[in-house]
């Protein structure tokens, strides 16, 4: 059997791994149009959950990702200049390259036919493969060419946001939000090593324009933000790696597969970056794809069978996901609660912490939600 895979990203690289651990005898090639050392982004996070997943399929990946974690367990909300804190939220934190890297090594330990600087943009000579795997992303060409047999749903959202890095380390999951004459902005920041954090910030497009960043440069832009960020970044840069403004989209398919032809990861479904899954949902993709092929052996039977198992996990969270974004939309709303009622709504936003967790996860934190009330 021959395997195809669109896409270098987390999604494809841990897709190629699997299968190429289980069958040796199996040819798959990866092609990915960037080079091994090329990526955007900073850090991203993983809840503990994740991790056991990875140790079962693969203990050595699992291992060398887990080694490289800076961990935490609370997530911090500043608002009206008030730092509340929230404890009993177990993640960590990795730098995206470091997460390459090491599936990149893998794969080509176990013989996976990596092409890099490879884009694909005509299909056709892959559809001599047996089965072609589209983990090319969010704005994914394998999707966007067979259309209609996948008849995706792309919700682009309004709020615009950015990528950076800072050597101003937030430990632990910090939701920064400040408002300025233009409007309200919103910073999801934590550490991912030891001297950097991920820092993206988010607003709305009202207040994005009313900014200016239209007009403004990369250096100008960063200056801006910087200042907005002041107090937070305690005068510390924020760091651009090709970080440009963009619109959160919102991707689903309708069919997950056609004829031979599957998505993986964000090209089949995304969630957004505020309850930090998209790794998750990645990896998780190519442990049910892997899990689907291996159980039934004929690709099409593999196919349904993948979206038959994976569809509704995917959805509850992209549900949950919905609810968060609809949070990040809305903040103007919610501006004027206190402190604690407002990291009260935040915890609570995506509907799946509720009183009850809460107060197992921080028994404090929940007192002095109930005193509020
Ligand atoms: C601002 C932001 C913050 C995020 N924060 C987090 C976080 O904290 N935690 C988390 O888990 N996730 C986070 N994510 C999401 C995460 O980055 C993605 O969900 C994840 O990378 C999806 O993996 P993937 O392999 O499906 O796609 P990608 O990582 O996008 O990889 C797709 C690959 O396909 C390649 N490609 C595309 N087209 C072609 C082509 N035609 N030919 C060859 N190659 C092609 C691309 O170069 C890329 O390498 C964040 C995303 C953003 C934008």
């Amino acid at each position: 059997m021959k395997i195809a895979i669109v896409g270098g990203g987390p999604a494809g690289l841990y897709f190629a791994l699997l299968v190429k651990k289980w069958w040796p005898e199996k040819e798959v090639d990866l092609f990915e149009r960037n080079g091994p050392d090329d990526t955007f982004g900073w850090g991203v996070v993983f809840s503990d959950k994740t991790l056991s997943y990875l140790k079962v399929e693969d203990a050595q990946t699992h291992d060398e990702i887990v080694r490289r974690f800076e961990r935490w367990d609370n997530v911090n909300v500043v608002h009206h200049d008030e730092l509340v804190t929230i404890r009993g939220n177990k993640f960590s934190g990795i730098a995206r390259i470091e997460i390459l890297h090491i599936l990149q090594a893998r794969c080509k330990e176990l013989g996976v036919n990596l092409h890099f600087h490879a884009p694909v943009n005509d299909l056709a000579p892959l559809r001599t493969y047996d089965l072609l795997v589209g983990a090319d992303g969010v704005m994914s060409s394998v999707r966007s060419q067979f259309e209609d047999g996948f008849k995706p749903d792309l919700s682009t959202r309004p709020n615009r946001y950015i990528w950076y890095g800072t050597p101003h380390l937030f430990h632990g999951l910090t939701l920064t939000f400040r408002e300025n004459e233009a409007g309200v902005f919103a910073a999801h920041s934590y550490k991912f090593s030891k001297n950097l954090s991920t820092f993206i910030v988010e607003c709305d497009k009202e207040t994005w324009s009313s900014a200016g960043f239209r007009d403004m440069d990369d250096d100008a832009t960063r200056a801006y933000l910087e200042e907005v960020f002041h107090h937070d970044l305690t005068g510390d840069k924020l760091l651009s790696n090709n970080s440009k403004w963009i619109n959160f989209t919102l991707v689903r398919n309708r069919h997950w597969s056609y004829e031979n032809i599957v998505l993986l990861g964000d090209s089949l479904a995304t969630a957004h970056f505020s309850i930090g899954s998209g790794t998750k949902l990645a990896l998780e993709d190519s442990i049910a794809l892997f899990h689907a092929l291996r159980d039934y052996n004929r690709v099409p039977d593999a196919l349904i069978a993948f979206e038959a198992a994976r569809r509704p996990i995917v959805e509850e969270l992209q549900d949950a996901a919905y609810e968060s974004l609809i949070f990040f939309e809305n903040l103007k709303d919610y501006m004027h609660l206190d402190p604690v009622p407002f990291a009260y709504k935040l915890m609570t936003r995506s509907g799946r912490i509720d009183d009850d967790k809460l107060r197992k996860r921080d028994p404090a934190f929940a007192e002095r939600v109930f005193a509020t009330r």
